[in-house]
């Protein structure tokens, strides 16, 4: 649905109005096109480690305009800050002080992405300290950025360098239009596993891929968006849903299956279409979801079962079965809707945030007995999207749940869906039992 407020505070005389009365500005994201640069201007690379220069070299390679300094009032499209050999929280001060000095310059929709390690039971309290400071320093700084530009962080894995094949992909992805609504997040690269896809138009070309819950919202966005970057679709949903589902699948060149993803044979009916139409299953979406809100004082065991089951006891089953199939290919990908009430917890929804936590527990499980195997599992949990559902919300609750973020509005089903295509790809091999949010950087909560 449309945000009335973001169309009108970006349209003068309001826009002087709002900005006088200290309103909201949100401003239209950068998002990925085609024909549009990775990043709108000249990349600023700073860091004082020897990876800084490879970085740098990294960037050229991509035909980037890059800097290892400002020049004076220059304007820039995004810096990385490299940090991989942090030792002393006093070593953090250069590096931001002289990002700080530039950041008046920064583009709209520009890019700080940090590339750190994270705190390990085997490192020194100074190094953790340290490394945990550039967590803290990052989150604030995505909160001071305006005019729809993110911080996000890379973390390194234990001997996981800037130019593993999962580094330089996630910070393709973060330094693009493709994680307009991601920000104040760290994702980490827990191994060197991956390869750059073999066409970065298509990257999923040759990949099959099941999303469930096609029929509508985010999970029909999501089918545009993996066909879009190369896929072959089995669009599932719903008998009920039947009529939009084919239309959907029809769309994306893809195949429909009815199947109610609670069914106790839906995994076999879902590995067998694969298996039958595409000879097997590389990424499998579990974005079937529903909500039954009630305060916990009224919830009734229909309520809380029904969304549990779908939500998560469906999940489990069908990942058993595929995990346990040859028609799941060795280098398959699961990606789990999650959300972020399943992280911060919100008023109304004990059996929703209780479905999608749980979701969090089973993909943090399931990456553990995964690591090394090739397969991964990741979620992503959307903070407040544009769909539907969104749209039931009363107008004064929808209107401050939207500006409660750092950029201020609403994400998009395709902001979403980008991540989700992400972390389906080769590119994303390194990164298993990750929880991307895609919120903005939500207020509330985590
Ligand atoms: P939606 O209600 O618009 O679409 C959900 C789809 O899932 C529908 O097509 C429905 O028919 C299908 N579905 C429901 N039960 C099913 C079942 N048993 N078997 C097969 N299909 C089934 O929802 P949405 O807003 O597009 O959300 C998609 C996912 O994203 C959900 O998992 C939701 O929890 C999550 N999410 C959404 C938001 C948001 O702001 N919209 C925020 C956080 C998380």
């Amino acid at each position: 649905m449309t945000d009335t407020y973001l169309n009108l505070v970006n349209a003068q005389p309001l826009s002087r109005i709002a900005k006088a009365a200290g309103l909201p500005r949100p401003v239209p994201l950068r998002r990925y096109a085609p024909d549009a640069p990775l990043v709108p201007g000249p990349v600023l690379v700073l860091g004082r480690s020897r990876s800084t220069q490879d970085m740098a070299a990294t960037l050229l390679e991509w035909n980037l305009d890059v800097r290892r300094h400002l020049r004076p009032k220059e304007k820039f499209g995004a810096a990385v800050v490299v940090l991989d050999d942090l030792a002393h929280p006093g070593e953090l001060s250069e590096v931001f002080l002289e990002l700080g000095h530039g950041l008046r310059n920064l583009l709209p929709g520009g890019r700080i992405v940090t590339i750190s390690r994270p705190v390990t039971s085997e490192i020194s309290p100074q190094t953790a300290a340290a490394r945990q400071a550039v967590d803290g320093t990052l989150r604030s700084l995505a909160k001071e950025l305006r005019g729809g530009a993110t911080a996000n962080g890379i973390l390194l894995g234990e001997g996981v360098n800037t130019d593993a094949p999962s580094v330089r992909g996630t910070l393709e992805f973060l330094l693009s239009g493709k994680s307009a609504y991601v920000d104040g997040q760290f994702i980490a690269v827990g191994s060197d596993h991956g390869a750059p896809p073999k066409s970065a138009e298509l990257p999923l070309a040759g990949r099959t891929a099941v999303v469930t819950g096609a029929a509508r919202g985010i999970g029909a966005e999501i089918v545009r968006v993996l066909r879009r970057d190369g896929a072959h679709i089995i669009a599932v949903d719903v008998p009920a849903a039947g009529e939009q589902l084919a239309q959907v699948a029809n769309h994306a060149g893809g195949t429909a299956l009815q199947v109610d993803v609670t069914a106790p044979d839906a995994a076999e009916r879902i590995l067998r279409h694969a298996a039958t139409r595409y000879g097997g299953l590389d990424i499998m979406v579990h974005n079937a979801g529903i909500t039954r809100d009630r305060l916990l004082a009224n919830m009734d065991q229909a309520r809380w079962s029904s969304v549990l089951a779908v939500n998560v006891e469906s999940q489990l089953r069908i990942n058993e079965k595929l995990l346990s199939s040859d028609h799941f290919n060795s280098n398959g990908s699961i990606v789990c809707l999650a959300s972020t009430s399943g992280i911060a917890g919100n008023r109304g929804q004990t059996n929703y945030a209780a479905s999608k936590a749980g979701v969090i527990g089973m993909v943090r499980a399931t990456a553990d007995a995964l690591a090394g195997s090739g397969r991964t599992i990741n979620a992503v949990a959307p903070g407040f999207i544009e769909t539907d559902m969104t749209a039931r919300i009363p107008f004064a609750t929808r209107e401050v749940a939207r500006r409660l973020s750092s950029l201020q509005q609403g994400g998009l089903p395709l902001d979403v869906a980008e991540a989700v295509s992400f972390l389906a790809s080769t590119n994303a091999a390194g990164i298993n039992g990750q929880v991307l949010r895609v919120c903005g950087q939500n207020l509330v909560g985590a």
